[in-house]
């Protein structure tokens, strides 16, 4: 009944899987923190329970409710977002097959396929995601994976999920969707038609910069099956701690998600025209290039923005060190506003390939704080360049 699909997104992200604990009337569901179930007699498991790695009440109720959120059936959570990543390749793909990436996925994304998975035999190569013709040029007779980032990371380019599902599918691939920038009160991937929803939990998820975690969101019975075999046969679950946790985040993803994508966009606008800027990519601005489409297929336009500087590889590194508020460090998607050099940090394992992100480029995670102050935390900086 919590998690019926009429009722509305923040509804269902307080209640979806979150029934209060019937012992004490606890109206938080406890942290399991048990590796195995007593048995009623051999085989007796008292509502399935046996091990934790098979599975756990917390994490079952952080799936339940995450596929909710997702319009999916079925919902896994691993340790990480590319544990989860691994999980639904390798549970779909065959030595032989191909997948088509789009051409400025998370690098760690790319790297899991071809430094991992090219050993077993799987093809990889990438493509524009936010250009159709490329990505159907691209296609081949072998591809069994599709896979799109969108908004991208990090120069927030916007693909067409509708599209891509519709030539994925014609061309009988999956196609799964990082949904990591979006989150699922942004875009709901399963709704436009992709196969498979993906997140690094670690992000806007988990919200906070506590903790890692992953999940795979899906409404095919069959491929959830082979998922939760993988989940439960490899292991990389996520701990009943970490579960919780990720389940008291979900349920003020609304409420955050608002005031990222405000946020986002003051300083996005605050950026625009900027003498030591050459560029600003944010989809909510309207000269982006997929402005239009961003508008139709998302409820709002994300906490990420990126910039180029005129000065260069040389301006971008003085630039992280002079913002007080924007600390420099890896991830995304917390409390707290948060800088990063790409080239150099999250997509150092793609230098030199044609993944590679342009070196005079800064991304932002804008966090909650006052808009006012982040806004003139980087007029200061850039100002002082
Ligand atoms: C961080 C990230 C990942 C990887 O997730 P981890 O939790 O770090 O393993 C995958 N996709 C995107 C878009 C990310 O930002």
């Amino acid at each position: 009944m919590t998690d019926a699909p009429d009722l509305g997104f923040s509804t269902r992200a307080i209640h979806a899987g979150q029934a209060f604990e019937p012992r004490t009337g606890a109206v938080i569901p406890p942290i399991f923190m048990t590796s195995t179930f007593v048995q009623d007699g051999v085989g007796g498991f008292r509502d399935g329970y046996e091990y934790s790695r098979g599975g756990n009440p917390s994490r079952d109720a952080l799936q339940q409710q995450l596929a909710s959120l997702e319009a999916g059936t079925h919902a896994y959570t691993f340790g990480s977002g590319l544990a989860a990543e691994d999980a639904i390749l390798r549970a779909v793909l065959q030595p032989g097959d191909h997948v088509l990436m789009g051409n400025d996925v998370y690098g760690g994304t790319h790297r899991l396929v071809s430094q991992i998975h090219a050993r077993w035999g799987i093809e990889i190569t990438t493509a524009d995601a936010s250009d159709l013709d490329a990505v159907r040029a691209a296609m081949q007779p072998n591809t069994r994976i599709l896979w799109v980032e969108t908004p991208s990371n990090p120069l927030m380019k916007v693909a067409d999920i509708p599209g891509l599902v519709e030539l994925g599918h014609a061309a009988g691939a999956m196609v799964v969707a990082d949904n990591t920038f979006a989150t699922p009160y942004l875009q709901q991937p399963l709704v436009l038609g992709a196969d498979v929803v993906i997140h690094s939990t670690t992000k806007y998820i988990g919200g906070h910069s506590d903790l890692v975690g992953g999940a795979v969101v899906t409404s095919d019975a069959d491929l959830a099956e082979r998922i939760a075999f993988q989940q439960f046969a490899v292991g990389a679950v996520n701990s009943p701690f970490d579960a919780w946790l990720t389940s008291r985040s979900l349920k003020t993803l609304s409420v955050r998600v608002e005031r990222h994508c405000r946020n986002a966009q003051a300083v996005a606008e605050s950026l625009v025209g900027h003498p030591a800027l050459t560029a600003v990519h944010y989809p909510g601005l309207p000269d982006h290039p997929q402005h239009e489409l961003a508008s139709r297929q998302m409820r709002g336009f994300g906490g990420m923005v990126s910039m180029q500087l005129a000065g260069g590889r040389e301006a971008a590194l003085t630039l992280v060190q002079r913002t007080r508020l924007f600390q420099l460090a890896e991830s995304l998607g917390g409390i707290e506003s948060l800088v990063c050099y790409p080239t150099e940090m999250t997509h150092a394992s793609v230098q030199g390939t044609e993944l590679a992100v342009p070196d005079d480029l800064l991304r932002l995670s804008v966090g909650l704080e006052d808009a006012d102050d982040l806004v003139e935390d980087l007029r200061q900086a850039l100002d002082s360049l």
